[in-house]
């Protein structure tokens, strides 16, 4: 049977995939899985074809009995929030999260909030290909679309409910804020005016051709903002992207920081301020080896998990875990909510930086320092599965993980081999405390990986 779920719900190119007939159908497949009667919750980011797209769904939801609320654009988070606080008994959002500009896709969310599992995506692709859809009789029809106009107000309200928003206004901060001229521009500005901090914005105005930066944030799309943060001269940057659940920080330095730095300094933070909850935190292969050094000697446990967030959110609630954190930058607080989510993170952040009553630079220069590598080289699965055996059996002895590639920890040196799941190449990751040490790892394992020894 086919797929339509990739790792993080269904993407394709706008009008060549992912078309109003694609989301008509999956609408009634959604639709047909949640039951007549139950009410839904739709919303989507400021990408071209969102409202195409959601009148679509909305009316294959429509079809098979179910009450379609619109919540209109707003952050993914937000919309994962609101279904959970406003007890909707599930959530659609249309997003292709840091695709491309031409790219959209269409996410289901359960009724706790987080994306559904696996098994459910699985379920409604059943529904889809075997066109089980269950569409009601003439009278069983729920109305129109209604409007939700609560949705933001409401999530706004949760983030600014758990952190301590007098420390963080006495700090008198000033902010920059990158949303890549999508939906975060819409929650942002909102939280931090709440905690009197400072905003300017970068890309700020909603346009769905992203004329500011792709909404990937990455090293090269945040230098504008990064050299912008200091021109301000403002005590911290945050790039978010395409729906706004991922934060990437900028100190008052202009350097940028990736969410595994972020979220070590973040989770450290969470396990002084709430004592009882378990030292136990959860992060994708693809992070650092400085989430260890850095946690473990304060007595918290690092669970490495396969990379996709979805899989951490729903581990970190059924293990009830301190938190959980990808090398993207996605962070879930289940303090506010056990899902990735952009706005909830900067005011974290800054609540930490209140409560140091240090600046962001200094924060991250706690962290150890490690020389990092990335590259990739062009490989079919087939070959890329071969050349994990061969790591394996080379580095045989050394202390490895295996559940997502090959990942090989040394006493001053990590690296992480991995297939990727969207395009034929073999990734390479690698970290180490001297720059001669990462580039004899990343050459040693590049030979192998291509078929020579050790
Ligand atoms: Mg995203």
């Amino acid at each position: 049977m086919g797929r339509l779920f990739g790792t993080d719900g269904v993407r394709g190119v706008l009008n060549v995939e992912m078309t109003p007939q694609l989301a008509l159908r999956l609408g009634s497949a959604i639709g047909t899985y949640l039951g007549a009667g139950s009410q839904v919750l739709v919303g989507r980011d400021a990408r071209s074809g969102g409202e195409m797209l959601v009148s679509a769904l909305a009316a294959g939801l429509m079809s098979m009995g179910v009450r379609v609320w619109n919540a209109g654009m707003l952050p993914t988070p937000a919309l994962q929030y609101a279904v959970r606080e406003l007890g909707y008994d599930g959530g659609v959002m249309v997003t292709a999260s840091h695709n491309p500009p031409e790219y959209n896709g269409i996410k289901v969310i359960a009724a706790d909030g987080i994306e559904v599992p696996r098994s459910v995506e699985a379920e409604i692709e059943a529904i889809f290909f075997e066109n089980r859809v269950r569409p009601v009789d003439w009278r069983g029809l729920a109305g129109g679309v209604r409007r939700e106009e609560k949705a933001l107000e409401k999530y706004v309200d949760g983030i600014v409910g758990i952190v301590d928003k007098d420390r963080i206004a006495s700090r008198n901060y000033s902010v920059l804020v990158d949303p890549a001229n999508s939906v975060g521009a819409l929650a942002a500005p909102l939280v931090l005016r709440r905690l009197g901090v400072k905003t300017y914005t970068l890309n700020g105005h909603i346009d769905p051709g992203f004329p500011g930066r792709e909404p990937e944030p990455t090293t090269s799309s945040l230098m504008p903002s990064a050299r912008v943060a200091v021109a301000l001269g403002v005590n911290l940057g945050v790039g978010f992207d395409g729906d706004a659940d991922r934060a990437i920080f900028i100190d008052e330095k202009g350097r940028i920081h990736w969410g595994d730095r972020s979220g070590t300094l973040l989770a450290a933070y969470l396990a002084e301020k709430h004592r009882d909850y378990p030292r136990r935190i959860y992060t994708g292969v693809s992070s650092s080896m400085l989430v260890e050094e850095y946690l473990k000697p304060r007595g918290i446990q690092v669970v490495w998990m396969k990379v996709g967030s979805v899989d951490i959110s729903r581990r970190l609630v059924e293990e009830k875990g301190l938190c959980g954190f990808e090398e993207n930058g996605g962070f879930m607080n289940p303090a506010h909510q056990p899902v990735r989510d952009g706005s909830a993170t900067l005011a974290l952040m800054l609540e930490l930086m209140s409560e140091e009553h240090l600046p962001a630079s200094a924060l991250f220069n706690q962290l150890p320092k490690y020389y990092p590598v990335k590259t990739k080289i062009p490989m079919s699965r087939e070959k890329a599965l071969e050349a994990l055996e061969r790591v394996r059996e080379a580095y045989k002895g050394e202390r490895m993980i295996t559940i997502d590639g090959v990942k090989i920890i040394g006493e001053d040196y990590w690296v992480l081999v991995r297939p990727s799941g969207t395009e034929p190449v073999l990734r390479i990751m690698a970290e180490a405390k001297s720059r001669e040490k990462v580039e004899r790892i990343v050459e040693e394992v590049k030979k192998i990986v291509l078929g020579g020894a050790r």
